[in-house]
């Protein structure tokens, strides 16, 4: 059984609770989910899932329910996440914007909105290292990732740029992974290389 959190402070939530379920049904893995709105569960986690929403408002709520602390906590102790679109600004060095509290887990900096600023949201057949076949990627509002730090491994781009990137323990996407029914971003995050011993 694995334990999954999916952070629940503002953003999507039920869409990857039900995509991290999937990766795990195919892996014959029973996945409990548990909303973390306040401290005193992340530590009860295996794998978190940091989703997409507005990243000023999820940063904030992290430190004001001391969330972020945990989740930093839980990195540190190797344990794997998934951060997706304002999830990965938020878990960023840097998002180039004061009003974002990012956590510096991901060692990237990013620029919000940067794709939005010429198209809104869009959908493309993204190449991933390792997926046989390209991924339908969504994009809402995305951020532009802008540089990533020597440790940081590239895992898809698009336009020229990295937008799906793995740092250690934590996957980050500028896409949302858990709007199509394709949980392979999922399973390489959580399930692909075992990444966590359960
Ligand atoms: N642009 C949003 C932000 O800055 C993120 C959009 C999303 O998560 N779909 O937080």
């Amino acid at each position: 059984m694995l334990r999954a959190g999916v952070v629940a402070v503002q953003g999507d939530v039920s869409e990857h609770a039900a995509a991290i379920r999937r990766a795990g049904a195919a892996h014959d893995e029973e996945v409990d989910v548990t909303k973390i709105r306040q401290s005193g569960s992340v530590a009860d986690c295996d794998v978190l899932l940091l989703p997409g929403g507005e990243s000023t408002a999820i940063s904030r709520l992290l430190a004001r329910e001391g969330i972020d602390t945990e989740i930093k906590n839980h990195v540190e102790a190797g344990k794997p996440v998934l951060a997706t679109c304002a999830g990965l600004i938020v878990a960023s060095r840097d998002a180039n914007d004061d009003r974002v509290e990012t956590l510096d887990l991901l060692d990237a900096t990013v620029n919000r909105n940067a794709f939005g600023r010429q198209v809104d949201s869009f959908e493309a057949p993204l190449d991933v290292t390792s997926f046989d076949e390209p991924f339908p990627a969504v994009f809402i509002r995305a951020p532009v990732i802008d540089e990533v730090g020597d440790g940081v491994e590239v895992l898809a781009e698009w336009d020229g740029r990295p937008v799906a990137v793995r740092d250690g323990p934590i996957v980050g996407t500028a896409f949302h992974p858990e709007l199509t029914a394709d949980s392979r971003i999922h399973d390489l995050a959580f399930f692909e290389e075992r990444a966590v011993e359960v």
